[in-house]
């Protein structure tokens, strides 16, 4: 084996010098080539980071990713918490095709599942109120709902009232 090719592409996996920085074939940004221990230091890292309270009960699903990209980001914002989570392809998009993209469940234990939804409040908090001003089109859908449904409600008391 070369000494020299020590980068490689995430997409077609081959390998590159270090004079490269894009691969040739796809125009992937390269990666080092991470050896076993890095990985297995990462993964101890990762272990020390989580709380053994939020470890206990059944897998919950908290959030879903739209990509894997995605659902990696919550999953690392929820291990900041000390909450451990397991990223899995949504169900119903389990094709080749789709290995690479389509969106991603991201689940924890029980026991963290309060943290969790914490978590992911306050970075869906943050988002819309960076992104947008007004309310967001599915917030003002739900709204609608709940007016709809409360016209309902005062309709049926004013019947109950009436007869
Ligand atoms: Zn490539």
């Amino acid at each position: 084996m070369d000494d020299d090719e020590l980068l490689v592409c995430p997409r077609c996996a081959t390998m590159h010098g270090l004079d490269e920085r894009f691969c040739p074939d796809c125009g992937m940004p390269l990666t080092y080539q991470s050896p076993a221990r890095d990985e297995a230091t990462e993964r101890q890292a990762r272990a020390r980071k989580i709380k053994p309270q939020y470890t206990e009960g059944d897998l919950v699903r908290v959030a879903t990713g739209r990509n894997q990209a995605e659902a990696d980001f919550i999953s690392n914002l929820l291990l900041e918490e000390g909450v451990p989570s397991l990223v899995r392809r949504s169900r119903g998009f389990d094709v080749p095709d789709m290995l690479a993209a389509g969106p991603r469940d991201v689940l924890v234990p029980l026991s963290g599942e309060a943290t969790a939804r914490e978590v992911l409040l306050q970075v869906e908090l943050h988002d819309s109120s960076a992104s947008s001003p007004g309310p967001r089109p599915a917030k003002l859908f739900a709204g609608l709902l709940a007016g709809v449904a409360l016209v309902g409600l005062i309709v049926w008391v004013g019947s109950l009232v009436s007869s």
